[in-house]
């Protein structure tokens, strides 16, 4: 016998006890006493442990290359969501996945955001939806009754020669119950929202692709489950002016050749503030003028970058006469 074959026949074996703790908790009078005190007296062996032998053969099954995931359950739902759940300890209703907790969704903004809000940070009012579970239904989108194709168990089980197959009920998707009337005041969602208003902070140094969070104003959960969160996305507007390299606000400045010889103050908006930018005498057209921490806020550090002004040689326009490049040539030797 190979190894394969030993298996098999284990499993065959391992088989016939999952049957034998199936009919004894079909049986009304066993599983009574099996839920009240967890075992039953089958007759060649003290305190028989269904759930045990359950647990193993799936173990079992999971040498084969699928495991209790396959049939529809959560890691460590097997005796929640049992094929035979419902009942004793194989569907502990508090436990079954109609009633487990589970968390709200989160919800997503998408945000536009002026250059100079991600310079300067800002506090947006907006009008957002606050969700909460529908009073009228309590969250189930209308009148329920208990799933007739799987009796409220939300799996359904087949019997494929020796092994029972258990999958999501595909009536009621594993929830064990159907709308039969859909709810008039959430139409079938379970939520209502209802228009409120909210200040978002924007901070200084925001970036298109931020995430910021809120918490609690998202979906909510159901089951004591916790409310999701809103999350907004960033997107910041060009500026004419500036641009942003990490945490640098950068500005590019035409200047003339006499400004690179003879030296010039610009003044310089910064958003309504004007600084003064100085080009110095006989100054580099190549290295820029550095205004240390007018930069963005850092997010992560909270220091400031720089002010970094480049410098751009303005085409001349007007054309000189002979005598007046000679002149130019002679000022510049
Ligand atoms: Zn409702
Ligand atoms: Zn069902």
């Amino acid at each position: 016998m190979n190894d394969s074959d030993e298996e098999k026949k284990r499993c065959e074996e391992e088989f016939k006890n999952v049957n034998e703790a199936y009919s004894i908790l079909s049986d009304k009078d066993k599983r009574r006493r099996y839920d009240q005190f967890g075992s039953v007296d089958a007759s060649d062996r003290a305190n028989f442990n269904a759930d045990s032998i359950f647990n193993q053969f799936f173990r079992h099954m999971g040498g084969f290359g699928f495991g209790p995931e396959d049939f529809g359950f959560d890691q460590g739902g097997f005796r929640s969501q049992s094929p035979f759940g419902g009942f004793g300890p194989f569907g502990q209703r508090s436990q079954s996945r109609r009633s487990s907790r589970v968390d709200g969704e989160d919800l997503l903004l998408n945000l536009r955001i002026s250059f100079e809000e991600a310079y300067r940070g800002a506090s947006k009012p907006i009008k957002l939806d606050s969700f909460k579970i529908c009073d009228d239904c309590h969250g189930s989108g209308g009148t329920i009754k208990a799933c007739d194709e799987c009796g409220g168990v939300g799996m359904v089980t087949q019997r494929q020669d020796f092994m029972v197959v258990s999958t999501t009920c595909p009536k009621c998707h594993g929830t064990g119950s159907i709308v039969t009337e859909v709810c008039k005041s959430c139409h079938g969602s379970g939520i209502i929202g209802t228009p409120s208003d909210l200040t978002l902070n924007i901070p200084a140094g925001s970036y298109s692709g931020l995430k910021l969070r809120v918490p609690g104003r998202g979906k909510p959960g159901r089951n004591g489950g916790e409310q999701g969160n809103l999350i907004i996305l960033l997107s910041v507007e060009p500026s004419k002016d500036f641009t942003r390299e990490e945490d640098d606000l950068v500005h590019i400045q035409e200047v003339k050749v006499e400004d690179l010889v003879c030296g010039r103050t610009f003044p310089l908006s910064l958003f309504g503030e004007i600084v003064q930018v100085t080009v110095p005498e006989l100054y580099d057209l190549y290295k820029p003028i550095i205004i240390p921490n007018l930069g963005f806020k850092s997010l992560r550090s909270g220091s400031r970058g720089d002010l970094v002004v480049r410098l751009k040689l303005a085409r001349p326009t007007k054309k000189l006469t002979q005598e007046e490049k000679k002149a130019l040539k002679d000022l510049l030797k």
